[in-house]
């Protein structure tokens, strides 16, 4: 397999063979990725981008359902990584012949035959650890665990196709599959201690190489994956987030229905004060904006970017990593971005927001003559 790279300027739903990742980011020509050196990694305009315009359209690297009873949800994905289309209770949904977990289904015989080689990867982990992990641990625990599994699933799909993956550097600014996730912000150090220890508890108890994941990682680099999904995982919502000024009466984005990992749209950065809004093609299988793309079965699990309003040059193009009309005051965003996202929110609107404690701290202050 060859690892020549090309970033399609039209969205294309290349057909991957054999469960190859072959699905590449369609991305915008104005938007590039640069550095910042507070913020890291971001996502900037080169020219102008119309409101309306799609920015990047990306594949999950793993992508895993989150419904509450698999057997009578509606909000099943196919789970072969060519398709991840919605897999509704009515349709005659293909199950795993070794009956790992009712939450993997597809949507046909061909979509499971050919995510055999993927799916043998995590069919025995899901079927000896997934009951004692929910048990234990809960549901939360359990999905960011599979999720792990999905990425190094990906990662031996990759490897068995190009043993040399890791040893080549992208041949573009935009690195693509494993070498994306190896890219992705987080590391231990932005956990309390509390929580890298019990990640690494359930890293030495569920992760570890073995011959049920033979994934060949060491604990400390699984371990770090963890940090870095848990940095950048999505959680897929019906409706858009990131729509301001929010429409009245708001207009919330529903019920999660999957998390994913994608590693392109990992780059952006949040503001509440987004230019870009996203949302997931796989539920309702219709593009957010009438703009080029048609529905193909693939479309299934593609996160899209769209901007919400007109980007000029050289602006950062960010999105809202929560739902705008659940945290509305300045206090309560920044106190979910610090407790879910580890950081303290000085976008232009927190900043604007903020209450005046400065000028408080200000007058409470000795007068200085200056
Ligand atoms: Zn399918
Ligand atoms: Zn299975
Ligand atoms: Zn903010």
């Amino acid at each position: 397999m060859s690892q020549v790279v090309h970033i399609t300027l039209e969205p294309s739903g290349l057909d991957p063979v054999d469960g190859i990742p072959t699905q590449q980011p369609w991305i915008h020509p104005h938007l590039v990725q640069s550095n910042d050196p507070i913020k890291g990694r971001q996502f900037r305009a080169t020219g102008l981008i119309p409101k309306g315009a799609r920015l990047l359209v990306d594949h999950p690297y793993a992508i895993i359902p989150v419904v509450d009873d698999p057997v009578h949800s509606d909000h099943l994905l196919c789970s072969s990584p060519a398709c991840n289309c919605p897999v509704p209770r009515n349709l005659d949904r293909g199950s795993c012949p070794n009956a790992c977990i009712a939450d993997v289904v597809w949507c046909s015989s061909t979509c499971r035959d050919a995510d055999r080689p993927r799916h043998e990867f995590e069919c025995t982990w899901l079927k000896r650890f997934s009951g004692p992990i929910r048990a234990k641990r809960g549901e939360y625990d359990f999905g960011m665990l599979w999720v792990i599994v999905r990425l190094l699933a990906t990662r031996q799909s990759e490897l068995r196709h190009a043993p040399t993956i890791e040893k080549i550097p992208s041949a573009s600014r935009w690195k693509l599959g494993w070498d994306a996730i190896n890219s992705l912000c987080g590391s231990s150090d932005t956990w309390s201690h509390d929580q890298v220890r019990s990640w690494t508890v359930l890293v030495k108890k569920y992760l570890q190489s073995s011959p049920v994941l033979p994934h060949g990682l060491s604990t400390a680099r699984i371990l770090q994956l963890i940090c870095q999904e848990e940095a950048n995982s999505f959680g897929l919502y019906p409706r858009e987030t990131g729509i301001f000024p929010l429409p009245n009466p708001p207009i919330d984005r529903g019920e999660q229905f999957a998390a994913a990992v994608y590693p392109t749209a990992a780059i952006a950065n949040h503001s509440c004060l987004p230019n870009v809004s996203l949302r997931c093609l796989s539920f309702s299988g219709s593009p957010a904006h009438p703009n080029q793309m048609i529905h193909k079965p693939n479309d299934g699990g593609r996160m899209v970017f769209t901007a919400s309003r007109h980007i000029l040059p050289g602006e950062e193009c960010c999105i809202s990593y929560f739902d705008l009309t659940r945290f509305v005051d300045v206090a309560s965003r920044r106190e979910h971005l610090r407790k879910s996202f580890r950081f303290v929110c000085q976008c232009e609107r927190c900043i604007s927001e903020e209450p005046s404690e400065e000028n408080i701290e200000w007058n409470a202050m000795p007068l200085m003559d200056l």
